[in-house]
């Protein structure tokens, strides 16, 4: 495949994500419950013809990441700040969004990521040292009386990888890194009212295949079977068969899978995440319509 070709499959599952990314903010409301958001917005990114790159995240409150609905949740939002981390895929073409919706009184803490992303994409362009684009993310944020979230990064994008080189700091790094023109990257800003640090809690509703290996539990086997199709992209406990807990405690065991728990700060964190590709006058934003 040529590169414009696999740049085609990117803009064309970034298309389908902003789509996707404005029918959702509709479906977080007080009174609905996380689950339904959750299947939803899974099930409307396959009839819009593409492929869920990872479990829904919705992660409320002091809640940053990594946090989606078990099959069994009952919960409903309640007055809560919402982080929706959504993606789509074309052939392991991955785009990765996220928007904050606030049915709280966070306006702040919600203006403080957007505007830093804002202020993160003037400055994308071809040449330009990673390091110019933490520093302003981490001085905008700081100007809105918040942390940036230092142990939370943006990140390159790679077919079936959504977590590639390069990592894009939310604070001041050296780096020395410089992007290039047609590198697919999502800037994420994490701003936060607490310490500006999360870690990890509770228990794991995400995973991602490692890297198959033999085994010999009949478990574990059926969960291989069952997350093929996913390839080394993250998935949710809730989308396998039947009963998985031991299975999947067997397969994180032999290092076959990763488990992904909640991370949380100590106070409330807001995000905001486009995905990109480099030019060389700037960028073209593939998860904007
Ligand atoms: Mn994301
Ligand atoms: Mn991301």
């Amino acid at each position: 495949m040529t590169e414009a070709e696999v740049l085609e499959k990117y803009r064309e599952a970034g298309r389908i994500l902003a789509e996707v990314r404005t029918d959702a903010i509709k479906t977080i409301k007080v009174g609905k419950k996380l689950l339904d958001a959750a299947e939803s917005i899974e099930t409307l990114i396959q009839q819009k013809g593409g492929a869920v790159a990872f479990p829904t995240n919705i992660s409320v409150n002091e809640e940053a990441a990594h946090a989606t609905p078990s099959k069994a949740d009952a919960s409903t939002f309640g007055t809560d700040l919402v982080k929706l981390d959504i993606g789509v895929h074309i052939d392991g073409y991955i785009a990765d969004t996220a928007v904050t919706i606030d049915l709280g009184n966070n306006k702040e803490l919600v203006d403080a990521s957007n505007s830093a992303l804002e202020r993160a994409i003037e400055v994308v362009r071809a040449g330009v040292d990673l390091a110019a684009i933490s520093e302003v993310i981490e001085d905008t944020i700081t100007d809105y009386g918040y942390l940036p979230v230092a142990n939370l990064t943006g990140h390159g994008l790679e077919r079936y990888t959504q977590h590639a080189p390069p990592a894009i700091h939310n604070r001041r790094t050296q780096s020395g890194a410089k992007l290039k023109e047609g590198q697919v990257v999502a800037i994420e800003p994490f701003s936060s009212a607490g310490n500006g640090r999360v870690y990890e809690t509770g228990k794991a509703e995400i995973f991602s295949l490692i890297k198959a290996k033999p085994v010999r539990s009949p478990e574990a086997r059926a969960i291989l079977k069952d997350i093929d199709a996913y390839k080394t992209l993250p998935f949710a406990k809730r989308w396998l068969q039947g009963r998985v807990d031991l299975g999947l405690k067997q397969l994180e065991t032999a290092g076959i899978i990763r488990a992904y728990p909640v991370l949380k700060d100590r106070g409330f964190v807001s995000q905001a995440e486009d995905t990109l590709i480099v030019t060389n006058d700037g960028s073209e934003v593939i998860t904007r319509i």
